[in-house]
């Protein structure tokens, strides 16, 4: 077991990490502090765990909201099911939201908590990787508009977290490894001797092992926390946190949500701006080398789709939404462990970065 805090003043919450925090409720029970609870969970976790929560939570009154699953459905439309259900029930101010699944339910349930009756309590129970190690700890919350994803949202931390590293032996392999690519950038961004542990133990973390596993998570929520708590609503430093995120933004868009999972976009996104960083001579030509092995390692791809143009993918990137200086603000590696957010690469080398990658 390994537990750590999010240091935010009166908001600090603690996250737990093992394999069934689930079944020790006398670590979590003090953070549910009315009587009535929402489980809000999606349509293919609710077989898998949806019982043995219930089972801990019996001297509550509990009532449950299933989603149907899926990225298209994080709307406001889908929200509005969560209210239904909540305002049917009767909940008052005094309820406990429990968000139970992967990001889509996280991000999403959290913003119900932000907004019913101006606010309520919510806590994070992360099934998938991705969720364990970013989308349920921060605060983030929102759904998606038809013109922009997560465009309506709140800022609203949860009570806890508690990431059950159990819950992961049904994640399918794709989605593990999707959930890696956000493993590997905490190493990449901000923590070298967590990548170098990674590069030791890429294999059996793979194979899951549970003592690696809850490492792996707890190392990357610990970096998660520390840029968190030093800007809690990315005004600065916590934007290090989109490595890769503006070219695999790109790919996401171009190939449609789904077929690149956000992680895969990542990890070709990450390899990109690792490759500009050495084209503009800011990162040893090594680091990406090994960062390409570690992600290939991990399952994932790493470079861009091939049906892709590089005027298509700056355009994708936001050249249309230009900052002051004309110049796309990227974040970008001077060292292992080491990012910088800079607007300093000329169109021409992002571009030639792009055409030797493939595009
Ligand atoms: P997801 O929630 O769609 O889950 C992926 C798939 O795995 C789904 O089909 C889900 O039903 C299934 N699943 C979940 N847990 C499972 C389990 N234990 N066993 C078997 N199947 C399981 O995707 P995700 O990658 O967890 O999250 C992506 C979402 O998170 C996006 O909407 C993204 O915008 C959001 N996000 C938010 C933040 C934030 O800071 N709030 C950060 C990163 C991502
Ligand atoms: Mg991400």
């Amino acid at each position: 077991m390994k537990n750590l805090e999010l240091d935010l003043g009166e908001r600090s919450y603690p996250i737990f990490i093992a394999r069934d925090v689930l079944g020790q409720p006398n670590l979590w029970a003090q953070y549910i502090a009315g009587r009535q609870v929402c489980i809000v969970t999606n349509s293919t976790v609710a077989p898998l765990y949806l019982a043995a929560l219930k089972a801990q939570l019996s001297d509550k009154s509990v009532c449950e909201v299933v989603l149907p699953d899926g990225e298209a459905h994080k709307n406001l439309a889908t929200l509005e099911q969560i209210f239904d259900t909540l305002l049917e029930k009767n909940h008052n101010r005094g309820t406990t939201l429990i968000a139970l699944g992967g990001g889509v339910v996280g991000d999403m349930c959290g913003f119900a908590a932000a907004c019913y009756q101006r606010g309520v309590q919510f806590i994070q129970i992360p099934s998938t990787l991705l969720s364990m190690v970013d989308s349920s700890v921060g605060g983030k919350t929102g759904v998606n508009h038809p013109l922009g994803k997560n465009m309506i949202g709140a800022f609203h931390q949860p009570n806890c977290v508690l990431a059950d590293l159990s819950l992961l032996d049904t994640l399918p392999e794709r989605e593990f490894s999707a959930g890696m690519a956000e493993v590997i950038k905490y190493g990449l961004i901000c923590d070298a001797p967590f990548f170098e542990w990674l590069e030791a133990n890429i294999a059996g973390l793979m194979r899951r092992d549970t003592d690696l596993l809850e490492e792996a998570v707890y190392r990357s929520c610990a970096n998660k926390a520390l840029v968190v708590a030093e800007d809690e609503r990315e005004g600065g430093r916590r934007a290090i946190l989109n490595l890769g995120h503006t070219f695999g933004h790109a790919i996401e868009t171009a190939e449609g949500y789904g077929n690149w999972l956000h992680g895969e976009a990542v990890s070709a996104g990450m390899v990109l701006a690792l490759s500009l960083s050495v084209e503009l001579e800011w990162l040893n030509s090594e680091i990406l080398t090994r960062a390409k092995s570690l992600l290939q390692q991990a399952g994932l791809p790493v470079a861009p789709p091939n049906n892709m143009d590089v005027d298509q993918f700056l355009q994708l990137m936001g050249r249309d939404k230009k900052v002051l200086d004309g110049r796309l603000r990227l974040v970008l590696l001077t060292g292992l462990g080491e990012a910088v957010v800079s607007s300093q690469a000329p169109e021409d080398v992002i571009a030639q970065v792009l055409r030797d990658a493939g595009v």
